[in-house]
């Protein structure tokens, strides 16, 4: 038994295969309206009886299930590093803001309730990119980083949610509002916590991977 078959005992043997645009049977559904990420374009694809030659396999034969965990490690760091800039961009938004806006009579960085926000950003945005890097190493040296891939992915889609409410936040009305930028950050933010895995799948990843090493 491979150490993928323990860890998903009732895990589907699955095989990928490649399938082109005008094989019978293929369909683009609609495009999906969507809270966040609207440049780019979600659609479901359909699938009815289409008859796949077997050069198309990807891979080995049943062996699906565990090239797409390998895909999802991957897949993990770009959306870890992708919520990271998200971030920044909402930090660097609200601490240019945060020296214009002024309110009684002076600008709102002067107020320790804003400064400790900003400092919290700032420093949770440094967690973060630590752990992108790390994953990123790791996976360059050719080592095992799905732990870190997960940890990086959970950590900084997350952060991404925190630090842009904090931004709307700083913005006061004109965050919530579309001519400012940061409303957007926060919807596209969202769907880092959900794709590639969601954060509870990221945690149960992380726990399998620290309870199998230390037993
Ligand atoms: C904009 C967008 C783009 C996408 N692009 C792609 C793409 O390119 N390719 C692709 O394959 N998919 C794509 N997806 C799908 C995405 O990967 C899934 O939506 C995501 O993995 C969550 O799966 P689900 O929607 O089936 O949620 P569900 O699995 O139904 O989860 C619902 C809730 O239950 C929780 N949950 C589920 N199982 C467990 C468990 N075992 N323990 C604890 N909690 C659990 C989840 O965390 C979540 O909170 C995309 C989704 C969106 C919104």
């Amino acid at each position: 038994m491979t150490e993928s078959e323990k860890e998903h005992p009732n895990r589907v043997a699955l095989s990928i295969f490649i399938l082109e645009k005008e094989m019978e049977g293929f369909q683009v559904g609609k495009a999906e309206d969507k809270m966040g990420w609207r440049a780019s374009d979600t659609r479901s694809l359909v699938f009815e009886n289409v008859k796949v030659p077997k050069e198309n396999l990807l891979g080995q034969e049943g062996r699906g299930f565990e090239q797409t965990l390998v895909g999802l490690d991957h897949g993990r760091i770009s959306i870890a590093a992708l919520s990271l800039g998200i971030a920044e961009t909402a930090y660097e938004a609200a601490l240019q803001y945060s020296s214009e806006r002024r309110q009684f009579g002076e600008p709102i960085n002067r107020f320790q309730a804003i400064r400790f926000m900003l400092a919290n950003m700032a420093t949770e945005i440094e967690c973060g990119r630590h752990l992108v890097y790390e994953a990123a190493r790791l996976k360059d040296q050719g080592k095992p980083f799905r732990k870190e891939a997960s940890m990086a992915k959970l950590y900084n889609s997350e952060l991404a949610m925190r630090v842009t409410t904090k931004a709307v936040q700083i913005f006061g009305g004109y965050g919530y509002i579309k001519d400012y930028p940061v409303e957007r950050y926060m919807r596209d933010a969202k769907v880092c916590e959900i794709g590639e895995g969601t954060s509870e799948i990221q945690r149960i990843v992380i726990a399998n991977e620290i309870i199998k090493n230390s037993e």
